[in-house]
């Protein structure tokens, strides 16, 4: 298949979005920016069109699609009910990094939520996304735009190096803005309950809907999360990747010895830092993920430097810990999942 891509970097084209809908119409793939991350978008209630999905990425089919839309008005068709909670949150979040997961209607799909009786709903915050939904149809089910166990796509250039000859059209919107996928709440079971950390963290939800909950598998319990694509291991980067963590001095003169060591051995090291660190250490490949004073550069790199040392020699790298404020439980989340939870206390 050859895959057309469309470059909006400049601004909306509604031609290009009219064709890029056609083709979701059609039951074909269109991969599109949004606030969060690449998705890769199929027709959701179109069970055919939403299998091509689970084909071109390689993902298991129990793990579900989230549905986007584009406007509150499109949510009752494709739930059975629709919670107090969801109005409130969505009032205050949508458009935005926010996924609820709510009982289905009989209209959606098994195929799109992989057999689960609920549903997963969000209404992504870019002009593009918004638009290509409603020139598709309105339901576009869109997973990250990558090849499963690969880092999820921040940029266009991703997705072709994944997905190039496999899907119908990418839509090229430049760099996305947050860079980690939404945060996912589940709204079916009494108290809400984050079965995915993002953007959107416990504090804000609380401030709109009281008390809210966090998946037991999220704080290191050995249970089976509840979100299914959460028990896969995100992503694995070729070279062995470690955190490291302590006070800012210990955690910069830990990766820094244990980098010289590495040298030592014969291995080629990669080092996370920041804005902040990077002309500290000695040796290595560094390379900074964003300013310490601005969290969300690190959100918007953390994929993209995971990519880029796939395309290095390094073999080993470690990596600076990440607790920011607000988006801190994320950054770290899909950090930890990296590097398989190998940890370095920098104090020994
Ligand atoms: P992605 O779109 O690639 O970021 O992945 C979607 C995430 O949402 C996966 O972790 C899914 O397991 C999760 N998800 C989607 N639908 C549901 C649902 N009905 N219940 C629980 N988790 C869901
Ligand atoms: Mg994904």
């Amino acid at each position: 298949m050859h895959t057309v891509t469309e470059d909006l970097r400049s601004g909306m084209d509604q031609a290009v979005i009219d064709r890029a809908g056609e083709i979701l119409r059609r039951g074909g793939l269109v991969a599109f920016p949004t606030e969060t991350v690449y998705g890769l978008g199929a027709d959701a209630l179109d069970a055919q069109a939403a299998a091509k999905i689970y084909a071109a990425k390689g993902r298991p089919s129990d793990n579900p699609l989230i549905i986007h839309i584009a406007d509150w008005e499109a949510i009752g068709r494709i739930v059975s009910e629709i919670p107090e909670n969801a109005e409130k949150l969505a009032r205050a979040f949508w458009p935005g990094p926010l996924t609820m997961i709510l009982p289905k209607s009989d209209i959606v799909p098994l195929t799109t939520t992989g057999g689960l009786s609920t549903v997963a709903v969000r209404m992504p915050d870019h002009e593009i996304a918004r638009a290509l939904i409603r020139a598709g149809g309105g339901y576009i089910a869109a997973p990250s735009a990558n090849t499963s166990g690969r880092p999820s796509p921040t940029k266009a250039a991703h997705v072709a190096e994944d997905l190039d000859g496999v899907i119908d059209m990418i839509l090229d919107g430049g760099d996305v803005q947050i860079g980690l996928e939404s945060t996912i709440v589940d709204l079916t079971d009494g108290t809400p309950v984050i079965l995915r950390p993002g953007y959107i963290n416990q504090e804000m939800l609380e401030k709109v809907i009281g008390s809210v909950g966090v998946d037991a598998a999220l704080l290191g319990e050995n249970v089976r999360p509840k979100a299914p694509g959460m028990k896969y291991r995100h992503y694995a980067p070729k070279a062995e990747l470690f955190i490291v963590e302590g006070t800012r001095d210990q955690v910069r003169e830990r990766i820094d010895a244990l980098a010289e060591k590495a040298v030592r051995e014969g291995k080629k090291p990669g080092i996370i830092g920041t804005d902040e660190s990077k002309d500290y250490y000695t040796c290595g490949m560094v390379k900074s993920i964003g300013t310490r004073t601005d969290e969300i550069t690190i959100s918007q790199h953390l994929y993209s430097i995971l990519r880029e040392f796939d395309h290095s020699d390094i073999s080993v790298i470690y990596s600076e810990s990440f607790e920011t404020p607000h988006m801190g439980q994320a950054i770290m989340n899909r950090l930890f999942k990296a590097a398989g939870h190998q940890v370095i206390k920098g104090q020994e």
